[in-house]
């Protein structure tokens, strides 16, 4: 056979949303199994609705999610140009062609495409106007995913405007037959114009590529299709969320694709080695971010230490460079992104689950104070903690529990009568790592400052 040659196609006329990513990634992903190449064109000939802003995203948010593509723009590759906006001479040429066969005409100064069939003129009520039927054999397209569709294509169709514009159905046809594509892999909304895109590349004379339609992705509640404009759509968000553009991947795949049993993280090589067409599921796939996100999460435990502070730091460095967790000495900032590292659902979660470990100005819960003070004898507890502190060993966070737990026995008292009044005056909140860490963390000197300011105030 062959080589595969598939590609992603997207208009710049929007934000990339998820449903852009999972084409581009089912090509991608087809591409990396079979050995294919993955283009990248870029359908631009809406010239009012397309902007170089979107171009941008797409370049940006595909460049994240890791899917290179080999042909394309930047990259170039021996079927270019790749945008479509440059290919007007490659339409012409392919007009000619067609018209060659006999297949065109023209009407009120548009190029139309004939179908083969017998034709009625009849009045069409909906449109008041009187309009040309075809009784033309039904198209056949044997989907890689839906199986064998028919569908029946009864009136000629426009291929090049009055204004000289090739129309989307034409160019997307040419530009498959002159980048050699051998399977188009696109979202099921496309399906209806399958029919015509067979008709015109049997009247060039070309093979019919393979197709592959993609069910589409319901939003999260109800029925309906997810659009641009619900929560959660755009790539985008997920990067400034400081998502792991590898569990994006993950999760995208799943979206409509089933590996078979209930294998949930994949490493991505293996994504590659299993992921097949026929794979792919028939029904539509719902958008789930409660599972998006724990899918974040189990990427983030499985990071290996470096790689975890790492991307913390190109996380605080891209979202928030005037955090003082950037100003923190180096071993300092990894010891507290190690620490948050198995709390965290996202590094989005970072700035704030750690800022009382960089700097003194940070928020007190009112609530959490509220109950915390209004129990037990918690002044007590800070007075006896301070004066304890000086014979603490704060090598360890074994001796600091150590320490907390003598000066409670005296009393008679437990770890946990300290613990809550404890982590409200060095963090202000009542959730967090072990109160053990951070008093290591802090620093006596620090937590006795904490420790003083809570009982004053
Ligand atoms: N430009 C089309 C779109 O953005 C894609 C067409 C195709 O993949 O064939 O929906």
């Amino acid at each position: 056979m062959s080589q595969v040659r598939v590609r992603f196609a997207p208009s710049p006329t929007g934000f990339f949303h998820i449903g852009s990513a999972r084409t581009a990634l089912f090509n991608w992903l087809y591409a990396r199994h079979t050995g294919g190449v993955f283009v990248l064109r870029i359908e631009d000939t809406d010239k009012e609705r397309n902007s170089e802003q979107f171009l941008q995203v797409i370049y940006d948010s595909l460049s994240w999610l890791g899917l290179n593509w080999d042909e394309g723009p930047g990259v170039g590759g021996a079927y270019g140009p790749y945008r479509q906006s440059e290919r007007a001479d490659i339409y012409r040429e392919y007009l000619a062609k067609l018209k060659a066969t006999g297949r065109t005409y023209e009407k009120d100064g548009a190029v139309w495409f004939r179908l083969i069939g017998d034709r009625t003129e009849v009045f069409d009520e909906h449109r008041k106007k009187t309009v040309t039927k075809v009784k033309a054999a039904p198209t056949v397209i044997q989907d890689l995913i839906r199986g064998r569709v028919e569908r029946v294509e009864d009136e000629d169709f426009v291929i090049f405007r009055s204004d000289g514009n090739p129309v989307f159905h034409f160019v997307n046809v040419v530009d498959d037959i002159a980048m050699g594509i051998t399977h188009v892999i696109r979202g099921e909304d496309h399906l209806s114009n399958t029919s015509k895109h067979v008709e015109l590349f049997k009247a060039f004379g070309v093979p019919v590529p393979h197709f592959a339609h993609i069910p589409l992705i319901l939003k999260q509640q109800g029925a309906g299709k997810m659009s641009k404009r619900d929560q959660g759509a755009l790539i985008e968000e997920y990067q400034r969320r400081g998502y792991l553009p590898e569990a994006l991947v993950n999760f995208l795949c799943l979206l409509g694709w089933n590996p078979g049993g209930d294998l949930e993280k994949l490493p991505l090589a293996e994504i590659i080695r299993l992921f097949d067409l026929p794979g792919v599921n028939q029904s539509n796939a719902r958008f789930d971010d409660k599972k998006l996100a724990h899918m974040n999460m189990v990427y983030l435990l499985a990071l290996a230490p470096d790689e975890f502070v790492a991307r913390a730091r190109a996380y605080f460095e891209r979202h928030h460079p005037a955090a003082p967790a950037l100003q923190a000495a180096p071993e300092v900032f990894q010891a507290v992104m190690l620490l948050a590292q198995p709390k965290i659902k996202g590094l989005e979660e970072l700035p704030a689950y750690t800022a009382y470990l960089f700097t003194e100005d940070y928020p007190v819960d009112a609530k959490v104070k509220e109950k915390v003070m209004g129990k037990g004898d918690p002044k007590t507890r800070l007075t006896e903690l301070i004066a304890s502190l000086p014979g603490f060993d704060f090598t360890s966070d074994a001796a600091i529990e150590e320490g907390i737990k003598a000066l409670a026995a005296k009393g008679s008292l437990g770890f946990g009568d300290y613990q809550a009044v404890a982590r409200l005056a060095v963090s202000g909140t009542n959730a967090g790592p072990s109160i053990t860490s951070l008093f290591r963390l802090l620093g006596r000197d620090r937590v006795r400052q904490r420790l003083e300011r809570c009982l004053a105030g």
